[in-house]
């Protein structure tokens, strides 16, 4: 059955909170962050919705933990692909540099530190 925009609204702002939860609690407990990631998946496979790539560029795609530059992850620039590597697991994540820098309406770098 199809769900109600209103349902996929919602939907969608509780994944940009649990996204917002999880930056602001990962440097005292890492592993709220990786459960907040978690259930924010969760929620985008019940309604059949995609997670936006500004945010997904903050998990890895591999163990699916909450990723910040510097402290679990190195981001890297090269050959127009945003390179993270994620320090948890150690699979490397790709993606197109014009594909980040148009999610974010900032430029590439800072839109998934
Ligand atoms: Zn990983």
């Amino acid at each position: 059955m199809a769900r109600d925009w209103k349902e996929q609204k919602l939907a969608m702002e509780r994944i940009e909170r649990l996204f917002q939860l999880a930056e602001d609690v990962f440097g005292s407990r890492p592993e709220r962050a990786h459960r907040d990631v978690e259930v924010a998946r969760k929620i985008a496979m019940r309604y059949n919705m995609r997670i936006p790539p500004r945010l997904r560029a903050r998990f890895c795609g591999k163990c699916y933990k909450y990723l910040k530059p510097n402290v679990n992850c190195k981001v890297s620039v090269r050959s127009g692909l945003v390179v993270v590597r994620c320090l948890e697991c150690g699979s490397i994540n790709k993606m197109a540099f014009r594909r980040v820098a148009a999610a974010g309406r900032r430029p590439a770098r800072q839109a998934i530190l």
